[in-house]
């Protein structure tokens, strides 16, 4: 019997996935599921865009890309990147990927090896240490903490960094917290990282453009300092709801652009023709859709944080960006995971247990709060008359 080599032992997983598979094996057993529970817009992809595609797809664009991309989709990226940060890119440092994922694989699979380190933010996108694992490299996770509104610190993450840390991995807007990190904050990083010149970092800001009140993107981008060792990941899928269309960019600084390429050119060629002209649409055509679903996602915050807050044993915070919050539910008596799994079973609501996105997600749940108040105010009712029952 064929086995794969040892690594893919150490390669984990995605739960929401897991649980959306659960979730919809329910949904067509008859049962009625809310789903709170995978990342991802529950809007349609504005319909310029996939005119766009569909137009493409017409015009006869049914080829082979260049592998880093088509060159005005990576012209529109260095436009839109100088537009929202002042910051100007070189087109030849971007390369275009199926999906915000692939920048991070590329990152971590290019940089992670047996004797060094790689920090990682605890609770954090649960593919940042699977990754990390397959590599052979050690993972060093930063905590991410309720008290700091879930931003990360500087201080902490630089504490945490020796010799041997090759890359860091940071994360605002984050997943699964919906903290977002203050200037103060990432310029104290920045100014820290000169201390460790060996150090390549990897700002996932796949959530840039999801941010609400007075919350401020500040983009690694911006930071001349450290261009020469950064690695941006960003992409269409959380900010245009197109997350099945697999498309996504990273910026790579010149000493390893030429390496992802490679990678690029033997593992998928080259992004799907219609997906890079629908991200080029995406970035040129008009960004109403973006504002929409943005007011959309802060009205339905404010219903569940405060919902959640209603409940018993449940306190929340209120997340700056992304559409997640990250209740605390230490106060009901149940582990995160065994009340998850419960809550769908039982009440037939989706979410995620913390624990999925590192150990110190433990005490918290993962809400998605792309959906509509109809079904939030379902959730909530649901999850509520469950912990009244007090069926521990
Ligand atoms: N980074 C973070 C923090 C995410 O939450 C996600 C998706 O959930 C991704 C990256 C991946 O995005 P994509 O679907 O474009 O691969």
């Amino acid at each position: 019997m064929p086995k794969p080599i040892a690594a893919f032992e150490r390669l984990g997983e995605e739960n929401a996935f897991a649980v959306l598979a659960r979730a919809s094996a329910l949904a067509a057993a008859g049962r009625s599921i809310v789903n709170l529970g995978i990342g991802q817009p529950d809007f349609p992809t504005p319909p310029h865009i996939v005119e766009a595609a569909v137009k493409a797809l017409r015009d006869g664009h049914h080829g082979y890309t260049p592998a880093p991309g088509i060159q005005p989709l990576r012209e529109a990226v260095a436009a839109d990147l100088l537009a929202r940060t002042g910051t100007e890119v070189d087109v030849d440092r971007i390369l275009i990927v199926p999906g915000g994922k692939v920048t991070m694989f590329a990152a971590i699979l290019m940089l992670g090896e047996p004797g060094v380190e790689i920090l990682y933010p605890d609770p954090g996108f649960p593919i940042y240490r699977s990754m990390i694992e397959f590599t052979g490299a050690r993972p060093v996770p930063v905590p991410i903490r309720e008290e700091n509104e879930f931003a990360f610190s500087a201080a902490e993450t630089l504490s945490l960094m020796t010799p041997q840390t090759r890359l860091v991995i940071v994360n605002s807007p984050a997943n699964p917290t919906g903290g977002v990190t203050p200037r103060a904050e990432i310029e104290a990083l920045v100014t820290g990282l000169a201390e460790y010149p060996q150090a390549t970092v990897l700002s996932d800001e796949i959530y840039s453009r999801i941010l609400y009140d007075r919350a401020e993107h500040v983009s690694l981008i911006d930071y001349p300092e450290i261009s020469d060792r950064l690695i941006l990941l960003d992409g269409w899928s959380k900010t245009y709801a197109m997350t099945g269309w697999r498309i996504g960019y990273g910026i790579w600084p010149e000493s390893l652009f030429d390496s992802a390429r490679k990678l690029a050119v033997n593992a998928w060629s080259c992004v799907g023709t219609a997906s890079q002209y629908a991200g080029l649409a995406a970035l040129t055509g008009p960004q109403d859709a973006v504002g929409e679903m943005v007011s959309a996602f802060d009205a339905r915050r404010r219903l569940v944080v405060e919902g959640l807050n209603a409940l018993p044993g449940v306190s929340c915070r209120m997340p700056g960006g992304a559409f997640y919050a990250f209740p605390s539910i230490r106060d009901t008596g149940f582990e995160a995971k065994r009340l998850a799994n419960r809550l769908l079973e039982e009440a037939g609501v989706a979410l995620i247990g913390g624990p999925d996105f590192g150990i110190l997600g433990e005490g918290y749940l993962r809400v998605s709060y792309a959906a509509s108040e109809t079904d939030l105010r379902e959730a909530l009712n649901r999850i509520g008359q469950f912990l009244a029952a007090d069926k521990r």
